[in-house]
């Protein structure tokens, strides 16, 4: 039985129905991933393998496996001797660590970090885990050297269980082998206790959003391996050189600049970003944004409708090295004619976007219209023509 645990009120599904994320979803090599009716991510635990790709590539850690926390495998590893990372020694595939987590490894290691790719190549589920692994070792690559950080990850054929690294192994069966690893004794015998509790129905788990979740949605968080990175890139020299990448050649954070011609400050980016990377004054007449806060999730990109919300093309690599708060948009705030509340005019506006939804509803529906700057009941099209007719 499977040891994955969702936590819906991390996805970025819960936050903003507009989310296109699937990141899990593709990841998943035995495809016991989908989107549920209710558009959160559900799976069948006994047809999970726990390899934890889908707890690799999710931008804001929205699963756990009870056996492996990447957090906790961070600074185990970091005060280890051992330079190997291999799904035979120590993690239950490569790809449950994020680009994130492997950066800053190789960043507070003193020799090179290695990645054990000899057990991919007969491993039922290398697709699509294996070229994942390659992409992400090669994204983290790239951004080691454009920090000038000296580091690089080398990726081995090492095949650790042959060379008798690890306990030996059935590898026909990943969940047999986690289990035989043991990497959290404790935890693991809660893990086996509630899997038997599972294990009398094993239908497809679908989550819920409950009253719990919706508290936790208004708290904006950062992922623990956006901390992790932070806490690495405090340790690694400053490059000589500031560089400036292409904005595709970074997965997990983005710089954005906002379209101001069509911006109808709705408010909807900076209330749904999961971690705060969009914020506002206590007016609403500011929006700003924060690079290294943003998990490059999309949520503001998906949920913003008249597409006002753009990611720049470059990304400046200052920003590992001196974060900063930049201001985005800034509105002229005027005090509504109809309710008196501020609100920002963006056209000259004199009534606030609430106020006209309203004026629009009433117009509606008690069928007036606005002539020659007058309101008057609107002459129905059937009845001017049948008056038309007499
Ligand atoms: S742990 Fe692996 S097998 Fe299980 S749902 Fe995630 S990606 Fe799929
Ligand atoms: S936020 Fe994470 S859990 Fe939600 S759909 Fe994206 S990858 Fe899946
Ligand atoms: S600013 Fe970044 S973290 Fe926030 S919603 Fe947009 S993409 Fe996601």
């Amino acid at each position: 039985m499977s040891t994955l645990v969702f936590n819906p009120s991390e996805c970025v599904r819960t936050v903003t129905k507009f989310s296109e994320c699937t990141k899990c979803v593709d990841i998943c090599p035995v495809d016991t991933l989908t989107i549920a009716d209710n558009n959160l991510p559900a799976f069948v635990p006994s047809a999970c393998v726990d390899c934890g790709g889908c707890m690799g590539v999710c931008p804001s850690e929205s699963f756990k496996l009870k056996d492996f926390d990447a957090t906790e495998f961070f600074f185990e590893f970091a005060a280890d001797s051992s330079p190997l990372i291999s799904c035979r020694v120590n993690v239950p595939c490569i790809m449950a660590l994020s680009i994130e987590h492997l950066m800053s490894l190789a960043l507070v290691k003193e020799q090179p970090l290695i990645l054990d790719i000899g057990h991919c190549g007969t491993c039922p589920y290398k697709e699509p885990l294996y070229a994942n692994i390659l992409k992400s070792v090669e994204e983290a690559n790239y951004l080691l050297e454009a920090i000038e950080s000296g580091k690089q990850i080398r990726v081995e054929e090492i095949a650790a269980q042959e060379q008798g690294v690890a306990v030996d192994v059935d590898q026909s069966d990943r969940r047999a082998f986690l289990e035989r690893l043991s990497l959290k004794g404790a935890v693991k015998a809660k893990a086996e206790f509630e899997a038997t509790l599972d294990a009398v129905s094993d239908e497809i788990r679908e989550h819920e959003v409950g009253l719990a979740e919706i508290a936790k949605l208004r708290q904006k968080r950062l992922p623990d391996k956006r901390k992790i990175l932070f806490t690495a890139l405090k340790r690694a020299p400053k490059p000589e050189q500031y560089h400036t990448i292409a904005e595709e050649d970074i997965s997990f954070a983005s710089q954005k600049f906002i379209d101001m011609q069509t911006c109808t400050n709705c408010q909807m980016c900076y209330r749904i970003c999961p971690t705060g990377a969009l914020s506002s004054d206590a007016n609403n007449s500011k929006i700003y944004f924060d690079a290294m806060m943003c998990i490059k999730c999309r949520a503001c990109h998906d949920t913003c409708e008249p597409d006002s919300l753009q990611l720049q093309p470059t990304f400046e690599l200052k920003e590992f090295f001196e974060p900063t708060q930049r201001l985005l948009a800034s509105f002229k705030l005027v005090r509504c004619d109809e309710c008196g509340v501020h609100f920002a005019s963006l056209h000259g506006e004199r009534v606030c976007p609430r106020c006209r939804v309203e004026e629009e509803e009433a117009f509606e529906l008690w069928g007036l219209e606005e002539r020659d700057g007058t309101v008057v009941f609107r002459e129905d099209d059937d009845e001017s023509e049948s008056h038309q007719g007499h």
